[in-house]
């Protein structure tokens, strides 16, 4: 018996959310046979929803029927064995638990001292994950650096971008702001995040400088960087942070960090280093060694909630100069006065983040690592790198198809080829995304490479086995023929 309107007894919640918990296990038990996203008409659930919000409370049973009923239909199925669509968003029902212990809780960790297990279990957590990921000691708190969960690698990039720009004006930019001719530094297949962080420090689209890339890597190349850090240099403009990318979003291309980090050395330009999707292979030293010269960056980060388990939002930042970071962010008003953080001997959170308000998030991120441990987790990631390795070799052996770019960690980019010529292909191409989507059974998104269209095949979910990735390939031969 329910008695809405109120707050609900222990009694209420235990058994709502034991059909809560049953409602999900049934949907991921099921979500296999779902169309991964059907045709999905906008405007349709708005349509389904009555014009008023409740006035008095209701049963439990009337939510999880509207979920059935309005919101299952109009979701792409991200968790879907057959989504390989943009990144995995992996979220392990371990971390879905985490992240309901999270909210049972219901602490807030706005200081050390409000929340002091979350603030503590944070740093130990990526204290050691550092060391997993092969990240130098200075990226830990012992050795002068520290880590942080952020909501996302474009918060991230963010308070990257305000760190440096504190550091490169020796202060100055927290009182006067920005005094004009800063230069921040990407690749063209840089993430948008870094564009979106430029235009929100105001530095204005003339602030980003986006570097040249290699034309059969993708990956930025590092004399066209030398040369624009020198031409800004000589016109009297001030360099003041480079992103270079392990896993760029489009199709995967590694930047040459060791190079890169020579540069940003040479002129104390601050280097951060974005594997929001592919850094977290690092937990594996074979993949690790993929992407050398990590070690020298001012900053990286690399996203738990893409390919690491973890449900969002869970994305892992290190840096080695908190000092600055904490200088750049920190306002201390008085109603957040307290003892332990005057002392310097806790670490304040909310001076490494846009909020202040702070979830712990570190509670899922250890029910995923205590779950899978770091051997079902290497297992993990390994699992989709063989799985991209040979889907890349299907695609080689089939002359309807070519690889764009040489599968990169667990995503394979290719198009169409018809024997027609390029525009022939690219339409082929084209047709042939919308028509594996339609068919419900799989589903992929896209890119462009020297602005012709590119399919990409992004494996990594957690259910997602062999059986769905030849599936998937059977798909793309068949549906090759209709398109
Ligand atoms: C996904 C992605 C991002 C953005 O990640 P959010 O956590 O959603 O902000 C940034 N960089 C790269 C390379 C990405 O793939």
């Amino acid at each position: 018996m329910f008695v809405p309107g109120t707050e609900m007894t222990s009694e209420e919640f235990r058994e709502f959310g034991h059909a809560v918990v049953d409602w999900i296990a049934d949907y991921r038990a099921g979500v296999a046979d779902l169309p991964v996203r059907g045709e999905i008409r906008p405007g349709r659930l708005w349509e389904q929803l009555p014009d008023r919000l409740p006035e008095e409370g209701e049963s439990p049973a009337a939510l999880l029927a509207d979920l059935d009923r309005v919101i299952v239909p109009a979701l792409a199925h991200w968790q879907h064995p057959a989504f390989f669509g943009y990144f995995p968003a992996n979220s392990s029902l371990a971390s879905v638990l985490g992240d309901l212990l999270s909210s049972g809780l219901g602490v807030q960790g706005i200081s050390w001292t409000t929340a002091p297990a979350s603030t503590e279990l944070e740093q130990y957590l990526l204290d050691r994950l550092a060391e997993e990921l092969g990240l130098p000691a200075e990226f830990t708190f012992p050795g002068g650096g520290g880590g942080v969960i952020q909501d996302s690698a474009s918060s991230a990039v963010l308070v990257t971008l305000l760190a440096a720009l504190h550091r490169d004006s020796l202060g100055a930019w927290r009182s006067s702001g920005l005094t004009g001719g800063e230069v921040v530094y990407g690749s063209t297949e840089t993430h948008s995040s870094l564009a979106k962080a430029v235009r929100v420090a105001g530095l204005g689209h003339d602030g980003l400088r986006l570097v040249p890339v290699d034309p059969v890597t993708l990956a930025m190349r590092p004399d066209e960087l030398a040369e624009a850090v020198a031409e800004d240099v000589a016109a009297g403009r001030r360099p003041v942070l480079v992103c270079a990318t392990v896993g760029t979003t489009g199709t995967g291309a590694i930047d040459p960090l060791t190079e890169i980090a020579a540069i940003c050395r040479e002129h104390g330009i601050w280097l951060h280093v974005d594997g929001a999707w592919a850094g977290v292979a690092a937990l594996c030293p074979e993949l690790r060694a993929l992407f050398p010269g990590v070690a020298e960056a001012d900053s990286f980060c690399t996203n738990a909630h893409k390919w690491l388990m973890t449900a969002f939002d869970c994305s892992l930042y290190w840096t080695r100069h908190p000092g600055v970071l904490v200088d750049a962010l920190s306002i201390l008003p008085e109603y957040l006065r307290n003892a332990a953080g005057e002392s310097r001997a806790v670490v304040e959170y909310r001076d490494w983040q846009i909020p202040l308000g702070r979830r712990f998030r570190a509670l899922k991120l250890w029910a995923v690592l205590r779950w899978f441990g770091l051997r079902g987790l290497r297992e993990h990631l390994r699992r989709h790198v063989a799985l991209a390795a040979e889907l890349a070799d299907l695609v080689r052996s089939d002359d309807r198809f070519t690889l764009v770019t040489e599968p990169s960690f667990a995503l394979v980019c290719l198009r169409a080829h018809t024997g027609n010529g390029a525009a022939a292909d690219d339409r082929r191409t084209e047709r042939l995304l919308a028509s594996v989507n339609k068919t419900g059974q799989a589903f992929l998104s896209h890119t462009a490479v020297d602005g012709r269209p590119v399919i990409r095949v992004a494996i990594g979910g957690v259910t997602t086995e062999s059986r769905h990735v030849l599936e998937l390939w059977r798909l793309l031969r068949e549906e090759f023929d209709r398109a």
